[in-house]
């Protein structure tokens, strides 16, 4: 006989120990990017239970290199944007200081 908690439905969501409809969310470890899976709705808050079920199966290994490959490629891009978002706004205090400076010098003289 199966574990009732387990197999209980509300609605046909699926029931954590603590008596909360699960919730779904997805996995971007490296071993299951972009997987889902239901836990306990508690889960990151106080007591949560160990209720988990994955809902998809298991990634074939040709679809983690490719996920994987292009998560690291994004990320990449993300650091690179902010990087030059940065550089944008150091641009724009050094041109501020050197037209302020110009502007001081051009009084004082
Ligand atoms: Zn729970």
């Amino acid at each position: 006989m199966e574990n009732s908690s387990v197999t209980s439905h509300l609605l046909g969501e699926p029931v954590c120990y603590c008596g909360q409809i699960s919730a779904t969310r997805t996995s971007w470890t490296k071993n299951n990017p972009s997987r889902r899976f239901q836990g306990c709705t508690l889960y990151g808050r106080l007591d949560p239970c160990d209720y988990f079920s994955w809902i998809d199966p298991p990634p074939h290994p040709r679809y983690k290199i490719v996920i994987n490959g292009l998560l690291r490629k994004s990320n990449n891009n993300e650091n690179g944007k902010m990087k030059t978002r940065r550089l944008v706004k150091l641009n724009q205090i050094a041109l501020g200081c050197i037209v302020l400076s110009v502007l001081i010098h051009k009084r004082v003289i």
